[in-house]
């Protein structure tokens, strides 16, 4: 058959695939994909991952419905962000579940995790049940995180077999940490059961008291109260002497201390089953941050110095954080607007992490692409069991294409988060989030 007669012969045929993804540079840590190929996408999974062969030799022409053209471009598994507030029920002022999936997508998450910290906590079924019933309107794929105590008072165990039955990927406190070491043990062996790991925000309240800030050098000279880095580490301690002593498996959100990845890196070595997180902030900004009193850099943990930010990304690169997180927490411009002591603590972050990533990880050299990626990708997957976070034949097509090249300036005003509080405002960032696709749909642009 010759060439015009084959390419009509193709064109009466059915397209065989809803969307082709060609010529771009396929970056999948799980299956060490690390080359530039076609991506085929059928019935909301992909089918086809065909690698480019020499200069002219493109495969058999198949008929597509829609075909985006990803040359120089980055194609990863759909960002996942296993650490997010999304604020409902409760302050649907600040965010939604549906405003922070579009915040999320065009940050190129199309899975992110939602904490239990709402008001009411989501601390039964019946609350889990809301989350996923408002997931439905979603923009990227919504997991929740169920409570470990009842209103997360520390005090009793959740029904942690019922949240499971309900779908909860992980259980944790956070917000506040889970002060009671027995309570804490017995979180351990429930989960163990379920194979279900517990995410530990650790903060001894204790120590950290009545700080705002870091406690060191630039604490005391603008007169601040302090948060001790000991705080943190007391706390991880405990933690990982207890995941040793009950065999369970324990995360560690936000790393933020040189302290932490020591202790982190050591428990790892000895066989423990731990796995943390660090943040954009907390890899990105120090203390200095707070000298303008921006309350928009007052997080909690809080920025540290320029040694643990080292420290931390030391520990990104040899392994021991295993993912970036990005532990968005919209608050309203009233509640920012004020004296640094009162305002609360967090910053949003679903549309500026993968920027911050390129521009401090990836470009200065700490990660290559598919270290950076597997943080944001696999290890979360595994961490949770997900069955997102790959660009396998036959699993959902939940993709995020990137330019790598493209610069942007943050504009806080132009976030699709219902909340503004971003102290990287007016900061240049590489790295640019061109399509996300959720199950073979093109969500963003
Ligand atoms: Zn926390
Ligand atoms: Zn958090």
């Amino acid at each position: 058959m010759n060439k015009s007669k084959e390419k009509k012969e193709i064109l009466k045929r059915p397209p065989e695939f809803d969307l082709a993804i060609l010529g771009g540079r396929v970056v999948d840590p799980e299956s060490r994909t690390d080359r530039i190929a076609d991506v085929f996408v059928q019935g909301g999974l992909i089918k086809k991952i065909s690698p480019r062969k020499a200069k002219g030799k493109s495969g058999p022409e198949v008929r597509v419905k829609e075909v985006i053209d990803a040359k120089g471009k980055i194609v990863v598994p759909g960002l996942i962000d296993m650490h997010a507030h999304l604020r409902e029920p409760g302050r649907e002022d600040e965010e939604t579940i549906y405003t922070g999936s579009c915040a999320a997508v065009a940050g190129g998450f199309t899975s992110v995790c939602c904490m239990p910290n709402t008001e009411p906590p989501i601390d039964n079924q019946e609350a889990v049940k809301f989350v996923y019933d408002k997931a439905k309107e979603a923009k990227c794929k919504i997991f929740c995180v169920g409570a470990v105590t009842k209103a997360q008072k520390g005090e009793e165990l959740t029904e942690i077999f019922d949240l499971v039955q309900a779908g909860v990927v992980a259980i944790s406190d956070d917000g506040k940490p889970v002060s009671n070491s027995q309570v804490m043990r017995n979180a351990l062996e429930y989960c163990k059961m379920f194979n279900l790991t517990v995410i530990s925000h650790c903060e001894d309240t204790n120590l950290s008291s009545s700080g705002v800030m870091h406690e060191g050098l630039v604490s005391t000279t603008l007169g601040m109260n302090g948060i001790p880095s000991v705080a943190e580490e007391i706390m991880i301690a405990r933690d990982l002497k207890l995941a040793e002593f009950t065999g369970g498996r324990i995360h560690i959100a936000h790393v933020s201390t040189q302290g932490s990845v020591d202790l982190i890196r050591e428990a790892k070595r000895r066989g423990i089953k731990v796995t943390c997180e660090t943040t954009p902030h907390h890899f990105t900004l120090t203390d200095d941050a707070v000298k303008t009193y921006d309350t928009n850099a007052k997080v909690n943990p809080p920025l540290r110095t320029r040694k643990d930010v080292a420290a931390i990304k030391k520990g990104l690169r040899d392994g021991t954080i295993d993912c970036i997180a990005t532990d968005h927490a919209p608050h309203s411009v009233e509640e920012k607007e004020v004296e640094f002591d009162f305002a609360p603590f967090g910053m949003v972050g679903l549309e500026t992490a993968l920027g911050l990533v390129v521009t401090e990880l990836i470009k200065k050299r700490i990660l290559s692409w598919p270290q950076a990626i597997a943080k944001l990708t696999t290890n979360p997957s595994r961490i949770l069991n997900l069955k997102s976070g790959r660009v396998k034949k036959d699993f959902p097509a939940d993709l995020t294409i990137i330019d790598p090249k493209a610069s942007w300036i943050v504009d806080p005003a132009k976030f699709k988060s219902k909340s503004k509080n971003s102290p990287f405002g007016g900061k240049k960032l590489r790295g640019k989030v061109c399509y996300s696709i959720v199950d073979g749909k093109i969500v963003y642009p």
